[in-house]
């Protein structure tokens, strides 16, 4: 056995023949160490640890003398290596890719002890495997194994056999090394380069797997989608989802996709004591398992298929939530850059289903607002309607009362039946504004549009105030602006709105006047205005008067009493009717609103 990693000393190296055959030897050497650069740059431009093999076997020879040539190269957990046959006769070696204990064959030793090996095959330092047998078989004589080292590691040997007893010189073993060491460096940057193919392909998928999980808005659709979009983008053998019930402390399966579809039924509960699964949500971590067999935590009576499996936890706020579960039936199957990407899955996956539950939370509250709303809306229309139809009796007998011309009813008698027919009517305009309300709140405000006759309007309008008030009620219609499109009785609800708060608004009694013309430049447009004489309407307040709940909070008008929706309610009909509402104002001298409405013909 001889070691020796220096390199040699050409000269000494040499027989001390004739001048003429050292030369022959030099350029000999030289050519040699031509070639090996040569294969030197094209081992450094290889991308996959295959193409390497190749190269290996179709220009090693060329560099190195012998019948027999192989590789050998550590597996990622480094307690195996696999042999490649890179000579370049088929026969010569029948061994390609048999795997060896990283520490058996001359392979081993040199894997083992990180130094190269030049050794005649009958004393060989460690037991012989099927490699060295086999080479035995061909004749081989004398052995030459160099480490394969990267500046971390040794990742492999390279060897050669000759039938040549002693075959192997100082300038092979110094070439062999030369070749371990740039193979070496090519295979740990092909590793490096799939490793970095591997990430960015990875992120592209996860992007994509990210996109997905952003349209489901349901849990249980999102779940599914989540497990079938990782299935399919990364390949995986199956992909579970659990979700943890935290009552029964157990993991409940919510989605799969892949081999098991068929095996485990949806619902499938596991309790979190058991299993890789429960393991990974009791303890907030992810857990690669390698070979499962290994695992007592592997429940291998479920799945017999199964030789590698990788489980994170998904949590929301700190809390576990659930479990992503990958397998695969390749034992080894998962790296760390597959750590990674459930990792990042399982963030994903836990944002989405606190949006998912967020979600629902609010479609249910949502859905219960609603309801309420919808029975809101129902009993106060019940309502309303049931107090209209007697207060609406009560006025029409009041209203008959008084215009009777009875001699003997006393003044008070009138008086009295004035009070009940002002406050009937308040009574009845309070109802037909809350039904409004509640109607236009819920959306369930229903217009019947037809031609209307403006007079018809005004005159009912004002025909509840006109009877108790002691103001001047006045009213002119523009022949042109007659007939407007528009719901009867809601444009009456506007002006009879606009109206009694004219009257209101104008504790000292005076004019009210109804206005009707076409709007000057829109012949199309009819314009209304109420004009009173009342307290008017301080300018910095009129902006947010036909705001819901607004009232004017200055002077008089302070202790009027109000709710502060009528003229909310008027602004809505208005703009169903495609028109315009405001109001002009001068504080002490009085306000007009006006609104416009589309002409109609008659
Ligand atoms: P309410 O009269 O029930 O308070 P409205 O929505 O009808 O509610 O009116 C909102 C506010 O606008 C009133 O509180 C009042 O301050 C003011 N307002 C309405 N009409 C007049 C008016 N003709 N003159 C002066 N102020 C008015």
């Amino acid at each position: 056995m001889n070691v020796n990693t220096e390199p040699p000393n050409q000269l000494n190296s040499l027989p001390p023949e004739g001048i003429s055959q050292r030369l022959e030897a030099a350029e000999e050497f030289g050519k040699r160490i031509n070639m090996m650069s040569e294969l030197s740059l094209k081992i450094g431009a290889v991308r996959t640890a295959d193409e390497v093999v190749q190269l290996l076997r179709s220009e090693a020879h060329r560099v190195m003398p012998g019948e027999c040539a192989f590789v050998s190269l550590l597996k990622n957990d480094r307690t195996q290596y696999d042999v490649y046959s890179i000579c370049s006769s088929d026969e010569a070696m029948i061994l390609d890719q048999t795997q060896f204990a990283s520490h058996e064959g001359v392979a081993g030793w040199v894997l083992s002890n990180g130094s190269s090996l030049r050794v005649d095959l009958n004393s060989l330092p460690v037991a012989p495997t099927a490699v060295e047998r086999s080479m035995k078989e061909k004749g081989v004589k004398s052995v030459l194994v160099v480490p394969m080292k990267t500046t971390e590691s040794t990742i492999g040997a390279v060897g050669f056999g000759s039938v040549v007893p002693n075959c192997y010189e100082d300038t092979d073993l110094w070439l062999a090394q030369l070749l371990g060491t740039q193979t070496a460096l090519a295979l740990a940057n092909t590793g490096v380069l799939h490793k970095m193919q591997k990430r960015a392909n990875q992120i592209e998928l996860v992007n994509r797997v990210a996109r997905n999980l952003t349209f489901a808005v349901e849990t249980e659709a999102l779940l599914d989608s989540a497990a079938q979009t990782i299935r399919k983008q990364f390949n995986y053998f199956d992909v579970m989802i659990f979700l943890l019930d935290h009552e029964s402390q157990e993991l409940v399966l919510a989605a799969q996709a892949g081999r098991y579809s068929d095996f485990l039924p949806t619902g499938y509960r596991q309790p979190v004591s058991q299993g890789i699964i429960g393991w990974v949500a009791s303890n907030a971590r992810h857990l690669l398992v390698n070979d499962v067999r290994k695992d007592s935590r592997y429940l291998a009576y479920q799945y017999q298929d199964t030789s590698a499996e990788l489980a994170a936890p998904i949590m929301i706020d700190g809390v576990v939530v659930g479990v992503l579960n990958l397998e695969e039936a390749r034992a080894n199957a998962f790296d760390e850059a597959d750590v990674l990407v459930i990792q990042t899955l399982c963030d994903q996956i836990g944002g989405a289903i606190k949006n998912a539950r967020l979600f629902e939370e609010i479609k249910r509250a949502n859905d219960r607002l609603l309801e309420h709303d919808q029975l809101k809306t129902e009993f106060v229309s019940i309502v309303s309607h049931d107090f209209r139809t007697p207060l609406s009796t009560i006025m029409l007998a009041a209203k008959s009362l008084i215009r009777e011309d009875d001699p003997t009813s006393s003044k008070r008698y009138r008086e009295y039946l004035s009070i009940i027919i002002d406050q009937a009517g308040k009574l009845s305009k309070l109802a037909e504004d809350t039904l409004s309300i509640a109607k236009i709140e819920s959306g369930q405000l229903t217009y019947q549009f037809k031609i209307v006759n403006v007079e018809g309007v005004i005159k009912d309008a004002l025909s509840m105030a006109k009877i108790t008030s002691r103001h001047k009620f006045e009213y002119s219609v523009d022949i042109n602006a007659s007939y407007v499109r528009g719901d009867q009785t809601k444009l009456r609800q506007v002006l009879q709105n606009l109206i009694s708060n004219a009257v209101k608004y104008s504790p000292g009694g005076g004019q009210v006047r109804v206005n009707v013309v076409p709007l000057e430049g829109d012949a199309e447009q009819v314009l209304f205005s109420v004009t009173d004489q009342g307290l008017g309407i301080p300018a910095d307040q009129i902006g947010r008067l036909f705001q819901k709940f607004s009232r004017v909070d200055y002077g008089k008008a302070k202790d009027i009493k109000g709710s502060g929706l009528g003229l909310w309610i008027c602004s809505e009909i208005i703009k169903a009717h495609g028109g315009r509402i405001w109001v002009e104002s001068e504080m002490g001298k009085g306000s007009t609103f006006r609104f416009t409405v589309r002409r109609g013909e008659g």
